[in-house]
């Protein structure tokens, strides 16, 4: 089994085909993490290489414990314990750490397209762990993944995607990936966080929480990402919580079978009241454990694709 594209660089790009080969395949791998001896030999013999140039907490991890529950040999590589504080270019670490005969490369960066840039240098198959403000496409698999294993469709849900559209990979992802698997996506937020022309993605925009969620099946929050300027286009946090806060009030004008996400990190009492996070709607904790399966699938997939081209060129 292999995918129509060699690499994970972002959504857009991605045929409906090939996110439902992911899904298919990240459930048929979740019982793994739930084994007394949590590893299969499926990446044995394969050294995946963590590029992260950009801080993480979950997906680095994520992606580590995926490739070992996989037997894959995990190299981490962190920007600032290496060379790039040296002086060094992207493309020089990537070909030097290309030259020690990587299998797949996982990479985070703070500008969008460095991965689409690795890919284009380096003959190996390469997944965007997140670039700039542009796609974090894993997030938006396992986002689907927990809607998919929640309400057994993502057909015809609606979902909402709400806070700071504008500086977020994840929004972008997600707006992909849920459009193209049938679902209608509405983002909100004030009008300074959401992005002229973020229609032509196929999302439809509201600057009231109240306006979107009542008939939603999915609300999705998403944090003001200050350290990529947000901060500068709304009065201040208090009044953001305010007025587009997830918090007990605005839940009772939701459906009763709600999920409500975050990719996190979260910043409790701003774009979510803890009441609402650690409430019975949330399934924040249930995207974080969907990320080991979609990160083993993807993982799996792209090796074995890679495989294949390799025998069809008579290389191995
Ligand atoms: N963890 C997500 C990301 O890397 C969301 C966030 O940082 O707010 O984009």
């Amino acid at each position: 089994m292999a995918l129509l594209v060699k690499h994970m660089l972002g959504l857009e790009q991605v045929e409906r085909e090939d996110i439902e080969t992911i899904l298919d395949t990240a459930a048929s791998l979740q019982e793994i993490s739930y084994r007394p001896v949590k590893k299969v030999p499926t990446l044995r013999g394969k050294t995946q290489v963590n590029l992260f140039f950009e801080p993480s907490t979950r997906t680095r991890t994520s992606f580590e414990i995926a490739g070992k529950r996989l037997s894959a040999d995990v190299v981490n590589f962190t920007a600032s314990a290496s060379s790039l504080s040296k002086g060094e270019t992207l493309a020089d670490t990537a070909r030097n750490l290309w030259a020690m005969r990587p299998d797949i490369l996982v990479v985070r960066h703070s500008a969008a397209g460095a991965p689409h840039l690795l890919a284009k240098l380096l003959d190996t198959p390469i997944i965007n762990a997140g670039d700039g403000a542009h796609e974090h496409p894993t997030q938006a698999l396992l986002d689907m993944f927990t809607v998919r294993e929640k309400k057994r469709k993502l057909s015809g849900l609606k979902v909402v995607i709400a806070g700071d559209i504008a500086h977020s990979r994840v929004a972008r992802s997600n707006i992909y990936g849920f459009s193209k698997m049938g679902a209608e996506v509405w983002v909100v937020g004030p009008p300074t966080l959401i992005p002229p022309g973020i229609e032509r993605m196929g999302a439809r925009v509201s600057y009231r929480l109240e306006e979107a969620i009542p008939d939603a099946d999915v609300i999705m929050m998403l944090r003001i990402q200050l350290e990529r300027g947000a901060g500068s286009l709304f009065p201040s946090l208090r009044e953001y919580a305010i007025r587009f806060g997830l918090n007990p009030a605005r839940m009772r004008l939701c459906k009763p079978d709600v999920l409500v996400m975050h990719p996190g990190p979260i910043n409790r009492g701003v774009e979510i009241s803890p009441e609402v996070a650690d409430g019975p709607y949330s399934v924040i904790l249930d995207q974080v454990e969907a990320g080991v399966a979609v990160r083993m699938a993807l993982l799996y997939l792209l090796c074995a694709g890679a495989e294949h081209e390799d025998t069809d060129q008579g290389r191995t």
